[in-house]
This record gives structure tokens, C-alpha cells and sequence, in this order.
């Protein structure tokens, strides 16, 4: 048997789009997708993207073209290994991170206890499944806490939950809240700690830091896995957020924006005390 492979380029957003009407519109859907970004360095969000979609029993090529719009005919192939799609989500599949391991729902047979503090954290338009060097530094960072017991816990910027759903994990006394300017993204973060048996985190929609969020704080831990910009916009805020002696775990950053970054949060008055992550994706852990 063979699988199907169509591929799109262009830009993010559209490629959104001819993602979700391929997984769910199509009948029946496609078998896989997956989303990535060409290169990951370049800051630019909307150009780019590719999408790639597997089908064991392929729609014909002028529906798919139909459907893609202005993004036009996909490059089609013919993938002869009939654990194509398997292979495909096993590639995006399971990933360690510090204390964690996090899966899909194709690899839910696949994980055991001792593999790690499982979590599951699905592949959808919500950013954060894992596969990303910024969300496996920040499970690092937070594992390299768990010895901390904070009373409240802050992730701005949660996208699919996953470093709140962590957090929730390592800290069960705490107060956990995640926040995200995007409401989708908060709507994916409920679901994935709804299929995680999670439901005693305070998911909102928030642009920064905002008056209810200062209330609701201040946080023992706050992480913030956004960009450079926003990061060093917020420095002033998310360090008024921060208990004394709190901690506060940034990435987003690329490595040659980590001096700026650096120097907004140590004019706060914080203090860096450690730095980890990928050589091109810094993590930064500073006291406040
Ligand atoms: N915390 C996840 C997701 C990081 S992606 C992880 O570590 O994998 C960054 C997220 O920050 C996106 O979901 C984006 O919508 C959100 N974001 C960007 N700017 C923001 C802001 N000013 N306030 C709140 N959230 C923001």
C-alpha cells in the first residue's frame, strides 16, 4: 500500500487554514499534517511555512487544488512504505524533555510510566507540542525548579498549555495560571489539559500582563516562552509580578538578541543565574 504526500508553501496563515479544512472539513481527512517553518531562525512569521499532508486513500488532485486556493496545486508524491503516516507522526512523535515526556495521540500505546511525567499535548494550531527547542529548554528549566515548592505559577504565553500542564505536575499545591493574547490558542490549552486530567489551571486570555493578572499574582515562578520583543517590553511588568527571590524563565529570544534581553531584565534588578536551551534558542532563568 502507499501513502500520499501533498505539499504546500507560503505563509503561515494560509497554510493554517488549508490545515484545518484538510483535517476536518475533508471527507474523510486527511490521515496526518504537520506545519513546520523552514527555517527556524528566520523571525519572520508569515512567510515560509511548508505543510505537508498524508492520505492512504487520496482525494483527487484538482479537490485538493480546488481547496488550497490561492496557494495552487500541492507537489504530490507517492510514498511507498505503508507505515508512511505512522513514520511521518513518529518523527514529530514523542519527546523528552527534562522531567517530561510529551506525546501525541498516535503514540499514546507507546508511552510508559517510567518513561518520564507524561504529557499529552496535541499537534494542532496551538504552538507548544514539545518539538520546539524554546518548549523543551523551558521543560528543562522548570525541572531543574522542582525542588521550589511556589505558591503560584505564571506561564505568559501558554499557546497548547504545555509549560502550565508541566508546572501543574511538578507543583500540585499551586496556584497555576496561563495566559495568551490569542483566544484560540487558550481554547486549545483547556482541551489539552482536559485530556491530561488536568483541570485546576486558570487558562485566560491576556494580552501581558494585565490588572487582573497583577492581582491575581504575585508568582513564585513565571515563564515566558514569547519573543525578543515582547519580552523586553514586558520586563518592567513581569518583574513587578514576581515575588522576591521568585524565579523567571524567558525564551523566545534567538542567541544574538540575548545581551538586549539580558540587560532589560538585569536593569529590573534581577539577576541572571543561569542560561541553557539550543545554541541558536537561549533559555534564560533570572531571581528576582
Ligand atoms: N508556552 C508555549 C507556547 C509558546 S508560543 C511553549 O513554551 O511552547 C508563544 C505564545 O505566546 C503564543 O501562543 C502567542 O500567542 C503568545 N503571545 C505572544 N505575545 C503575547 C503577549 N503579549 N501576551 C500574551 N501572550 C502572548
Amino acid at each position: 500500500m502507499s501513502t500520499q504526500r501533498y505539499t504546500w508553501t507560503g505563509p503561515r496563515e494560509a497554510l493554517e487554514g488549508l490545515d484545518v479544512l484538510l483535517s476536518e472539513a475533508l471527507d474523510p481527512p486527511a490521515d496526518a499534517t504537520s506545519l513546520l517553518k523552514n527555517d527556524p531562525v528566520e523571525e519572520d512569521q508569515d512567510t515560509g511555512w511548508t505543510l505537508h499532508v498524508y492520505f492512504a486513500d487520496a482525494p483527487d488532485f484538482d479537490t485538493l487544488g480546488r481547496m488550497a486556493g490561492a496557494l495552487g496545486a500541492p507537489v504530490a508524491e507517492t510514498l511507498e512504505d505503508r507505515d508512511w503516516v505512522a513514520h511521518a507522526l513518529e518523527g514529530l512523535g514523542i519527546v523528552r524533555a527534562g522531567a517530561f515526556v510529551l506525546y501525541g495521540r498516535h503514540d499514546a500505546d507507546k508511552i510508559a510510566e517510567a518513561d518520564g511525567i507524561a504529557l499529552r499535548v496535541e499537534a494542532n494550531r496551538a504552538f507548544g507540542t514539545g518539538h520546539h527547542p524554546t518548549t523543551a529548554g523551558c521543560l528543562e528549566a522548570l525541572t531543574g525548579l522542582r525542588a521550589l515548592a511556589p505558591s503560584k505559577v505564571l506561564d505568559l504565553g501558554t499557546g497548547s498549555g504545555v509549560l502550565a500542564m508541566a508546572a501543574r505536575r511538578l507543583f500540585p499545591q499551586a496556584d497555576i495560571v496561563g495566559t495568551d493574547i490569542d483566544a484560540d490558542s487558550i481554547a486549545h490549552a483547556r482541551e489539552n489539559a482536559a485530556t491530561n486530567g488536568i483541570d485546576d489551571i486558570t487558562f485566560a486570555v491576556a494580552d501581558g500582563v494585565m490588572d487582573e493578572l497583577r492581582s491575581a499574582g504575585p508568582f513564585a515562578i513565571v515563564l515566558a516562552n514569547i519573543l525578543a520583543e515582547p519580552l523586553m517590553t514586558l520586563a518592567p511588568a513581569i518583574s513587578a509580578v514576581t515575588t522576591q527571590n521568585g524565579r523567571i524563565v524567558l525564551a523566545g529570544l534567538l542567541d544574538r538578541q540575548k545581551a538586549e534581553v539580558i540587560s532589560a531584565y538585569t536593569n529590573e534588578g534581577l539577576s541572571l543565574i543561569g542560561t541553557m536551551g539550543s545554541d541558536i534558542w537561549p533559555v534564560l532563568l533570572f531571581r528576582r
